[in-house]
């Protein structure tokens, strides 16, 4: 048994023993991290893995600890009604709230989320029919099976046994096709946009996961205090959710438990001692708590769990077995005609990135696409590829118009990139970060993610990602975390991700840049034998050596436009571009 199990093991034994033997007061510190935890577990993946913050989280345990508190006591409906109810109506409201505010960027979301939170708040407290700031008593004990869970210690019970059911959901949901779309979000999401993830929806679905969460553990805690008031719910109980989160940090879901632990307890403890130290009350905790996040925010930025994680090294484990694979699309004939742009134009603010730009390339074709630094190269892959809108002209892949289309509808036709910087996501392995490429060939949402019912398909993504490795030369390296790579490594593979969409068109941006001699030998004997099975590849490439050994034509731009166009040897001899580009070089 590796260690792993064996802490599972020795949490779930304590978790059972735990209500019979300790004292009431430590009973009721662990009914409170329960709770905690479960709305932490929203935050851990919203925050955490997704990087979206929200200070509002408290008000969505207020609308489910309120809307079982109301309806039970008011109509006695029976809690587990209640509960549904409370879940519908977090869902409701949260999907709306986050069609608002995930549109906010940067530091307009954690502002929007206050500002909701605090509303939230108020409502609550304001609400004639809610007992206004005196709140509502006399909520039922839940019974489940005759069974009253009127005592702390029977409720622990119900409180762990979601909260695990909970944790469990969430591993399976961040270890699977959708959980990589959503790891995938932090850093701008430019890369999940362009393998066809709808990062918007991704986004909404994390913020709805998590509010259902928060939901679940206000309806616990309405039935565990069997009274609620607004206090509980406003902001700086939010606040508290986010340092939870914060503090057991993202790297696994049990962070959320960790930093709900370490809070709860920590907050007790100085809550006795402060006092007594100062000679007075007050909140004096929080300004405890301010000193300890911004250390820990210095010293380990990734909060407590990888420290402990890294403990306990999960034991590598085997590509899942399947016999089936992916489809594959068919082959184009060669020569079919696969990219034509005409007239394309880009402009950014009063800068003409790409000026009225033309060319065509056919099938089996590697065409190289040259051009001093600032030339436009780059922004002409992001034009083809759907991630940044044109400002004129049109897109033609294999016959069809596609500069109206967006990346996720682009990818599917068949094409696919890389990017100049790398777009990986370190902490991810090598397998996983490559899997992303053929999200668009999954089909399984989170729903099925969380209960496990996509095995087969995830078994097929995942075989699929080893092939692509395997083809393209780093079959080794699977297990290995994507960013201990070498910088040269990480371009192959995003050929490999790349390569997993199942593309007929390939877009390198300078895949050779930082490769060493040997590499770069192993790089163009890569594309050559993948034109040989038919691809084509339009090239970006600064290595001249490099280009004009693979490619079979070129297209030199400069200052947005195209200078030149033609074989290597005649672009080679062109004296416009030995004038403007190569002059200095050669
Ligand atoms: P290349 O890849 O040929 O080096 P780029 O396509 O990256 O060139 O850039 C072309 C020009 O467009 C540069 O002047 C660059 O600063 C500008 N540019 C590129 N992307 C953006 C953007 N998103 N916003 C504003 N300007 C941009
Ligand atoms: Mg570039």
């Amino acid at each position: 048994m590796n260690r792993a199990r064996l802490a599972l093991g020795a949490f779930l034994a304590f978790m059972l023993i735990a209500p019979l033997v300790l004292p009431a007061f430590h009973v009721t510190l662990l009914n409170y991290i329960g709770l905690y935890s479960i709305v932490a577990l929203g935050l851990v993946l919203l925050t955490g893995v997704g990087g979206l913050t929200s200070f509002g989280q408290a008000a969505f345990v207020g609308v489910g600890a309120y809307t079982t508190a109301y309806l039970s006591t008011a109509y006695g409906v029976s809690p587990w009604l209640t509960l549904l109810l409370g879940l519908a109506l977090t869902f409701v409201l949260s999907l709306f709230l986050g069609f608002i505010s995930l549109r906010l960027s940067g530091h307009y979301l954690p502002l929007g989320t206050i500002a909701w939170g605090i509303s939230l708040y108020y409502l609550f407290g304001n609400m004639e029919f809610l007992g206004g700031h005196n709140g509502l008593s006399s909520i039922p004990a839940i019974s489940l099976f005759g069974l009253a869970l009127d005592s702390a210690r029977k409720f622990d019970y119900l409180i762990w046994t979601l909260a695990s059911l909970a944790l469990l959901s969430m591993h399976n949901l961040l270890d699977s096709r959708s959980g990589r779309a959503i790891r995938a979000l932090k850093g701008g999401g430019l890369m999940a946009e362009s393998f066809g993830v709808d990062t918007a929806r991704m986004k909404i679905i994390i913020f709805v996961h998590a509010a259902l969460l928060a939901s679940l553990s206000g309806w616990l805690y309405a039935h565990l205090l069997r009274f609620v008031n607004p206090t509980p719910f406003s902001i700086n109980a939010g606040i508290e959710y986010l340092f939870m989160a914060v503090v057991g940090g993202a790297a696994s879901v049990w962070g959320a438990v960790v930093g709900a632990g370490i809070l709860t307890v920590l907050k007790q403890w100085l809550q006795d001692l402060l006092p007594r130290l100062l000679g007075q009350s007050g909140n004096f905790e929080m300004i405890v708590f301010g000193v300890l996040l911004v250390i820990l925010l210095q010293r380990a930025r990734e909060g407590i769990m990888p420290l402990i994680v890294n403990r306990f090294p999960a034991p590598r484990r085997p590509l899942p077995a399947t016999t089936q694979v992916l489809p594959k699309r068919a082959r184009p004939a060669a020569g079919e005609a696969m990219l034509e742009i005409r007239n394309v134009r880009k402009v950014f603010g009063g800068l003409v990135a790409v000026n009225e730009l033309s060319f065509a390339m056919n099938s089996g074709e590697i065409l190289g696409l040259i051009g001093p630094n600032g030339a436009g190269k780059s922004t002409v892959f992001n034009l083809v590829t759907g991630v940044l809108p044109g400002t004129g002209g049109e897109v033609y892949f294999r016959g069809e118009r596609i500069d109206t289309l967006s990346a996720r509808d682009i990818v599917p036709r068949g094409m696919a990139r890389t990017f100049q910087q790398v777009h990986l996501l370190p902490t991810m392995s090598v397998l996983e970060n490559v899997a992303i490429g053929a999200h668009l060939r999954g089909s399984k949402g989170v729903i099925s993610a969380a209960l496990r019912l996509e095995r087969e398909e995830e078994a097929m993504l995942l075989a699929e990602a080893a092939r692509q490795l395997e083809r393209v030369g780093l079959g080794g390296h699977v297990q290995e975390q994507a960013g201990s790579l070498a910088l040269g490594q990480q371009r192959i593979l995003e050929i490999a991700r790349a390569l997993c969409a199942d593309p007929v068109l390939l877009l390198l941006d300078e895949p050779a840049a930082g490769l060493r001699y040997q590499e770069k030998r192993a790089l163009a004997e890569l594309l050559r034998k993948l034109r040989s099975e038919g691809m084509s590849i339009l090239l970006v490439e600064h290595d001249m050596d490099f280009v004009m050994k693979l490619v079979d034509r070129l297209v030199v731009m400069d200052f947005g436009e195209k200078l030149a166009e033609g074989l290597p040897q005649e672009i080679q001899t062109n004296p416009a571009v030995l004038e403007a580009y190569l002059g200095g070089v050669k």
